[in-house]
């Protein structure tokens, strides 16, 4: 049989939250000639959090052909440099550090002084092994400057974006619309199977069938397909990261919007604040096993100053995990269904965003075939898994002694095989970077990146006492690296210049 008589005629995507309409958008760019339905249940609502991202969103809006200009200003989005990180650490002179994205600048000139810097602070050389000073988009954001370079600047600067989850549902579902997705309401009353173990089809609350060649789990945490009715295995990251609970609020944004998330760690978890161009989105996630949500709510609109309780709070329960195979026979699970970690590092619609491409690039080259179905499984497993350690990696290396569960996170000894050597190798000192990438470590974050965490909590040994402390030589000047910084920021425009509201 060729590959062209084995491509599904109909795809059924079932769910139309975020992830839905990111799937619906994909398929129908790069299957122009496939029957594409969505289904969404106008009486089960979508999740309507989730308001920011890594630079994967833009890596979707281009790969769709979508312009900033256009759905920025549709979905009162802001642009996102990086997070900054306050309260994890109590150690003097670490209560806060910023995790950029990357820039170009940065792997050139100004990282390979970071790391320098930190691999003698770990011998106990008093270096200057704060991450904040090193990195352009730390500086671009203590500047309130967009990410957006002048174009005669020669380097790149990925970026992310704040948006309004739910203006992004209705933006996304406008444009599959109009690119032939046909949009389907109805509620999933049963799924029908074929003899083979494939879904075949599904049934409505009207008794209607809807039926297709292969299906998209879109569904939510419920994941009616592939964990419903295929019963995919559920692998729960409970051990390992702990939080199963988020209190939602808003509250009105301030006139200069800043160009970041913040993540505040509180008592039993951390908050979040999103701004957005009319709003700040702020959300404490914690653990239901430590605090009731009356107290999470209590002591959230106290961080907040809402000292009265006009506004509404909104409560929501999160299931912290993967399923083992992402894509099994004629199903494919995008978005909640197959998974979620939690916020801290807002990667879901990054991961959904991998899964979905991925899946469209494996089934093409496995000719419409579940040839590559394993491989795709594992990687995408991998992606959960690297994200996953780096998440649990923030608990782990807390520097809080004020509640138990900060304690009981720090001493959480549930920590996967590549942790714990990544851990190792921080501690043991020598090049971490090489270390990293000889033993094969480097996954979903760079070596960057989880310096930057390990040394933005200030997780090193004490100084050396002897005279030699003050004698390490850098190698680089840091009144030279700032100024290189600085000259770089020239070329970058104030945050609120760049927001069409
Ligand atoms: C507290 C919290 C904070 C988060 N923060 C971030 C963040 O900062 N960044 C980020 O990237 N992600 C974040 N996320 C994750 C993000 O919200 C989701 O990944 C994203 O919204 C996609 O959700 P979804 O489309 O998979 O599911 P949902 O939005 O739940 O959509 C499910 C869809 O399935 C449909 N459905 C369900 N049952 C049936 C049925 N029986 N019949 C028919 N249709 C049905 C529903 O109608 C709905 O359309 C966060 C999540 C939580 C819980």
């Amino acid at each position: 049989m060729t590959s062209a008589a084995k491509k599904p005629k109909k795809v059924l995507i079932v769910g139309g939250g975020t992830a839905g309409w990111m799937a619906a958008n994909l398929l129908a760019v790069h299957w122009r000639d496939v029957d594409i339905s969505l289904l969404e249940s106008s009486d089960i609502g979508i999740i309507g959090v989730g308001e920011g991202s890594t630079p994967h969103l833009k890596f979707f809006f281009d790969e769709v052909g979508i312009d900033e200009s256009d759905w920025m200003p549709r979905c009162n989005a802001t642009y996102k440099n990086g997070i900054t990180f306050a309260n994890w650490s109590l150690i003097p002179g670490f209560e806060s550090y910023f995790h950029p994205f990357p820039a170009q600048t940065d792997d050139i000139f100004t990282v390979p002084a970071f790391f320098n810097n930190i691999n003698a602070r770990m011998q106990g050389y008093n270096t200057n092994a704060h991450p904040d000073p090193y990195f352009l988009e730390t500086y671009i954001t203590q500047q309130n400057l967009g990410p957006i370079p002048t174009e005669n600047f020669p380097f790149g600067v990925a970026y992310g974006y704040h948006f309004d989850s739910g203006l992004l549902g209705q933006y996304l579902a406008e444009k599959a619309i109009s690119r032939g997705v046909n949009r389907i309401f109805g509620t999933v009353t049963e799924v029908l199977m074929h003899p083979t173990g494939e879904l075949a089809s599904v049934r409505l609350d009207d008794d209607s069938l809807l039926s297709a060649d292969f299906f998209i789990d879109c569904s939510g945490f419920k994941s009616l397909l592939l964990q419903g009715a295929l019963k995919a295995t559920y692998i729960s990251f409970k051990e390992n990261l702990f939080n199963n609970a988020a209190v939602v609020m808003p509250t009105p944004i301030s006139e200069i919007i800043p160009p970041e998330t913040k993540s505040t760690a509180l008592s039993n978890g951390w908050a979040w604040k999103i701004p957005l161009t009319n709003r700040y989105g702020n959300g404490y996630v914690y653990s239901a096993d430590y605090i009731t949500p009356e107290q999470a709510e209590t002591e959230l609109r106290q961080h907040l100053g809402l000292l009265d309780n006009d506004v509404a709070a909104r409560h929501l329960q999160m299931k912290v995990g993967r399923v083992e195979k992402h894509w099994e026979k004629n199903c494919v699970a995008i978005g909640l269904s197959q998974g979620f970690i939690e916020p801290l590092e807002a990667t879901a619609l990054a991961l959904s965003f991998n899964t979905i491409s991925g899946f469209i690039k494996s089934y093409e080259q496995g000719g419409y075939t579940n040839q590559f179905e394993d491989a795709f499984n594992k990687e995408i497993n991998a992606r959960f898994d690297g994200v996953r350690d780096y998440i649990v990696c923030h608990y782990k290396v807390n520097q809080r002694t004020d509640s138990e569960y900060w304690k009981d996170n720090a001493a959480n000894t549930h920590l996967s095989e590549t942790l714990n050597q990544i851990l190792h190798f921080w501690y043991r000192g020598g090049d971490f970077a090489k270390n990293m990438y000889t033993n094969n470590l480097v996954g979903s974050y760079q070596p960057k990146s989880w310096a930057c965490l390990l040394a933005g909590y200030g997780v090193f040994p004490p100084l050396r006492s002897d005279e030699k402390s003050t004698q390490f030589k850098s190698g680089q000047d840091m009144t030279q690296l700032a100024d290189f910084i600085r000259r770089c920021g020239l070329n970058f425009k104030k945050h609120n210049e760049l927001l069409i509201r």
